[in-house]
C-alpha cells in the first residue's frame, strides 16, 4: 500500500480500514523525500516529531478531518520550535516561539507537519529562484521551475511525496506554481485566513491557502485552515461555510464571465486552445459563456509592482539584526551592524523591491506613485464589483504558458513579473480565485484560472469540483495518468 499520488480522501479510507497505518505513511514519506533530494523542494524537515505524533495515532485513532495526513507547510509560515526561514539567510537561524494560527489550525485538525518547504526569498518571485536555498525543481522536468514562490510546496504534492500543501498568494503564489506543477491551489478571498504568524511580505495582498491534488480535497483543507483570528485585525469576522457543501451542484444555467479585455494573441496557439477546450467542457455542463470587460486590468501589474515593494520595504525593516535571525559579525557600530546585516542577509530580488518600495515611498513621489497605485487598484476593484452583478465566476488561463528553463528570466525581472499577469488582479481586489490543470502541452501541465466573488470560495470549489468529475487532467502526473 502507497499513498504515492492519493487524494486525503482516499488516504483517510486507508487509514481508517487500517490498509496502512499512520507510522507507515510517515516512514515512506521520509523516504520519497530522501529519494527525491533533487528536488531541493525541503529547507527543513520535521521528521522526528512526525514519527512521535504517527505513533501517537496508531496508539489513539481519531477521527479529526485531517488526522494523519502529511502536509507540508510552506517555510513562510512560523513553527514553533522548527526553523523558519522565508527562504532568506538573514533568518537562516530563526526558530520561532510560537506557530503561526494556520499551522495551528491544521495541526489541531490532526495533521502532520513533515517539514517546510522551500520558496522565494520572502515570497518575491516566480520560479523558486531567489531562494537563498537554491532552486527547486519541477517534478516534471529536470531543467523546469516550479514557479513560484510556492514552489516547493507544489512541486512536493506534485511529485506525490505528500497530498497536500500550504502556500501563500501576494500576486499569483500558489495559482502559479500550481499550474506549472499541475495541481490545485485556492488563494481564498483576503482576509478570510489568518495572516498571524505568517512572515509578512505586502500585508494588504498576502493571503494563506491549500495546495492539493484536487478542488475536493482543497475544500476540505479550507474549511480546516478558516478561523475568525482577533491577533489579526484584517482577518474577517465573516460566518464559514461548509466549503464542501455545493462542490456537487449543478453548473446548469450558472454563469462564467470572459473577459474581453484580456489580451491572449501573445500567447502560444496551443495554450489559448487549452483554454478554450476547458470552457468548452463547461457548457456542455450547462453553463454559459457571458462577455464582462475589466477595463483597467491592463494596469494591475504597475498598479502591484508599486504596492507590494512600498509594503515589503516597511515590513522587512524589521529585519535588522537585532530582533530576529541573523546578525552579522563584529560590527564597529549600530549604523554598521545594520547596513551589513541587511546587505548580507537579502538576496538581490529583495533589495531591488526595498529600493523602489522605499522609492515611491519617499516624499516628493509618494503622491506620483504610492497614492496613485491605491486609486487604480480601487478602479480595478471596482470593475469586479460591476463584473460580479452578471456573472458566478471568471475564468482565465492562470498562465501565459507552461512550466519555462531554470535560468530562462532571470535576467529581465520584468519578464519574470509578467507571470503573474493573469493572477495578480485577483490579490489587488481581495477576491478568491484558483488554479486547476486543464491541459498539458509537451509533457507539462497547464492551469485554468477561476475567480470568484467576495467570500464566494464555495461557488469556485463548484466549478472546479464539476469539472474534475469529467476531466483527468487532475489525475496526470510526472509518472503517467492515475486511473
Ligand atoms: N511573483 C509575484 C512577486 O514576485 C507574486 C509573489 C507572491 O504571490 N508571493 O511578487
Amino acid at each position: 500500500m502507497t499513498i504515492k499520488y492519493k487524494s486525503i480522501k482516499e488516504i483517510k479510507k486507508m487509514i481508517s480500514k487500517k490498509e496502512i497505518s499512520n507510522v507507515e505513511i510517515v516512514n515512506e514519506v521520509f523516504k520519497n523525500i530522501s529519494e527525491n533530494e533533487h528536488l531541493n523542494a525541503f529547507i527543513t524537515l520535521n521528521e522526528e516529531d512526525s514519527i512521535k505524533k504517527a505513533v501517537h495515532l496508531d496508539n489513539n485513532p481519531s477521527d479529526l478531518a485531517l488526522s494523519g495526513i502529511p502536509f507540508a507547510q510552506k517555510d513562510l509560515f512560523c513553527t514553533k520550535g522548527l526553523r523558519t526561514t522565508c527562504g532568506s539567510n538573514i533568518l537562516n537561524n530563526f526558530i520561532p516561539p510560537y506557530s503561526a494560527t494556520v499551522i495551528k489550525n491544521l495541526e489541531n485538525a490532526g495533521c502532520i507537519s513533515v517539514g517546510k518547504t522551500n520558496m522565494d526569498e520572502f515570497a518575491m518571485g516566480s520560479s523558486n529562484e531567489t531562494s537563498f536555498f537554491g532552486n527547486v525543481q519541477n517534478p516534471w522536468g529536470e531543467n523546469l521551475v516550479p514557479g513560484g514562490s510556492s514552489g516547493g510546496s507544489a512541486a512536493v504534492v506534485a511529485a506525490g511525496i505528500v497530498p497536500a500543501a500550504s502556500g501563500t498568494d501576494t500576486g499569483g503564489s500558489i495559482r502559479q506554481p500550481a499550474s506549472l506543477c499541475g495541481i490545485t491551489g485556492l488563494k481564498p478571498t483576503y482576509g478570510r485566513i489568518s495572516r498571524w504568524g505568517m512572515i509578512a511580505f505586502a500585508s494588504s495582498l498576502d493571503q494563506a491557502g491549500p495546495m492539493a491534488r484536487s478542488a475536493e480535497d482543497c475544500a476540505l483543507i479550507l474549511n480546516e485552515m478558516c478561523s475568525h483570528d482577533k491577533k489579526d485585525t484584517t482577518s474577517l469576522d465573516e460566518n464559514i461555510p461548509d466549503f464542501q457543501k455545493h462542490l456537487n451542484e449543478s453548473l446548469k444555467g450558472k454563469k462564467i464571465g470572459i473577459v474581453k479585455d484580456l489580451d491572449l494573441s501573445s500567447l502560444d496557439n496551443e495554450v489559448v486552445k487549452v483554454y478554450e477546450e476547458s470552457l468548452n467542457e463547461f457548457t456542455s455542463l450547462g453553463a454559459k459563456l457571458v462577455d464582462i470587460t475589466l477595463p483597467n486590468l491592463s494596469l494591475s501589474v504597475p498598479t502591484y509592482y508599486v504596492i507590494a515593494p512600498a509594503e515589503c520595504s516597511s515590513n522587512l525593516s524589521r529585519f535588522d539584526g537585532v530582533k530576529f535571525g541573523r546578525r552579522s559579525e563584529n560590527p564597529k557600530n549600530l549604523e554598521e551592524l545594520y547596513v551589513q546585516t541587511r546587505s548580507e542577509g537579502f538576496g538581490d530580488e529583495v533589495k531591488r523591491r526595498i529600493l523602489i518600495g522605499s522609492y515611491v515611498l519617499s516624499a516628493g513621489y509618494y503622491d506620483a506613485y504610492y497614492k496613485k497605485a491605491q486609486q487604480v487598484r480601487r478602479l480595478i476593484k471596482n470593475d469586479f464589483d460591476n463584473a460580479f452583478t452578471k456573472v458566478d465566476v471568471i475564468m482565465t488561463p492562470t498562465t501565459r504558458g507552461t512550466a519555462f528553463e531554470m535560468g530562462s528570466k532571470g535576467s529581465d525581472p520584468i519578464q519574470m513579473y509578467l507571470e503573474d499577469l493573469f493572477t495578480i488582479s485577483a490579490n489587488l481586489a481581495g477576491l478568491p480565485a484558483m488554479s486547476l490543470p486543464n491541459g498539458n502541452i509537451n509533457n507539462r501541465p497547464l492551469g485554468l484560472q477561476i475567480i470568484g466573488n467576495f467570500l464566494d470560495e464555495s461557488s469556485i470549489l463548484n466549478f472546479a469540483h464539476m469539472y474534475q468529475n469529467v476531466t483527468n487532467w487532475h489525475m496526470h502526473t510526472p509518472d503517467g495518468v492515475r486511473k
